[in-house]
């Protein structure tokens, strides 16, 4: 039977949704047993709130002051010492697991799996390759331990029925030395995150200059929504580099993507494959954002979006 573990993201005391993205994967493996690693210096909040994931069987609060901060550095010792008795050992594939996960599976001497999308059995998964223009197929050897990142954008948050048991856990594992946090400089924003907003609002190239930006953030405001550039958008400096959407930049699947003078680029419509409903605003009806588009909109966004903010 698998026995998988999940490395639990968290920020401020609060924990993050991928980590229940990474549950519905592990539910995908038939009969698997989950338990959730959580680590951190005070891991009690975060822990509890890891518990009530539905389809939890046990969270191991594992508290340390070394773990105040996410050094990928620091955390992946103790991840490979909790590994043992495992069969797979899951981390989302974002920022912190693309960080995390492969000093993980160096530990332990495998190869990593990436940003699983689909669950062929314990040990075959699919993933995207290309930009996400092919799909591979990939399998894991039986003998080894699993390492691998989840592709979040492919899993629902698992429900919020669960009541699993707290353990708090002691990992003796040698920290290194020749890493240490300095500081984290975060964008503050009263916006929702991007990676989990269920609305996103994104400029392109068209916006033309960072005060030009502003009718797309008036306008996300007034829609709760997040907002994202295309490359072109945070190249130009119009935008800081968090916002950037697609292949080299985040991966996310809102029930809403609102595409603003963006061309469709494959790069960029890698990031919003799992969007819901796509609408294309861009005063070229042979954008190639249109194909992919449930509705699109042709004309001079420096029109269309003010109206539409009014009509709202
Ligand atoms: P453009 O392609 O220049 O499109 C601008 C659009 O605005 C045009 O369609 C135009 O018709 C429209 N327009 C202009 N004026 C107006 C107006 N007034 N009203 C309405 N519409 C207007 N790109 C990403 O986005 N994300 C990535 O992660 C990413 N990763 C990459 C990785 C690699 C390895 C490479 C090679 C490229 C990557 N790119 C990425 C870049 C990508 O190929 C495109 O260059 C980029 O997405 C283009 O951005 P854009 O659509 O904003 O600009």
């Amino acid at each position: 039977m698998s026995k998988i573990l999940i490395v639990a993201e968290h920020l401020d005391g609060k924990l993050n949704p991928s980590t229940a993205r990474c549950v519905s994967c592990a539910q995908a493996i038939d009969g698997a047993e989950i338990h959730v690693a959580v680590l951190s210096d005070s891991p009690d909040a975060v822990a509890a709130e890891a518990a009530k994931i539905d389809g939890v069987a046990k969270v191991l609060a594992v508290a340390n002051a070394a773990n105040a901060h996410p050094v990928a550095q620091v955390l992946a010792p103790q991840v490979a010492k909790l590994a043992e008795g495992y069969s797979h050992v899951f981390g989302p594939s974002t920022t912190f697991g693309k960080d995390l996960m492969p000093c993980v599976a160096a530990l332990l001497g495998v190869a990593q799996v990436s940003d699983i999308m689909a669950v062929e059995s314990s040990h075959v998964f699919k993933r995207p390759i290309y930009a996400g223009n092919a799909i591979i197929t990939v399998e894991a050897p039986s003998s080894m331990t699993v390492v691998a990142t989840v592709r979040t954008a492919s899993w629902p948050q698992a429900g919020e029925g669960g009541s699993a048991s707290v353990e708090p856990t002691s990992v003796t594992a040698t920290l290194p030395e020749h890493t240490r946090f300095v500081e984290l400089k975060q964008g503050k924003s009263d916006r929702p995150d991007l990676q989990g907003a269920a609305k996103v609002i994104s400029g392109g190239r068209a916006m033309g200059s960072p005060d030009a930006f502003k009718i797309i953030y008036s306008l996300a405001d007034k829609m709760g929504a997040a907002v994202g550039a295309s490359r072109a958008a945070v190249d130009a400096g119009y935008v800081p580099n968090e916002l950037q959407v697609g292949q080299t930049g985040k991966i996310i699947a809102p029930d809403l993507y609102v595409a603003i003078g963006i061309s469709g680029a494959i790069q960029h419509l890698t990031g919003i494959k799992d969007a819901g409903t796509i609408v294309a605003i861009n005063k070229d009806p042979e954008a190639p954002i249109f194909e992919i588009a449930d509705i699109g909109l042709v004309g001079d966004l420096f029109q269309i979006v003010p109206e539409l903010e009014k009509a709202l």
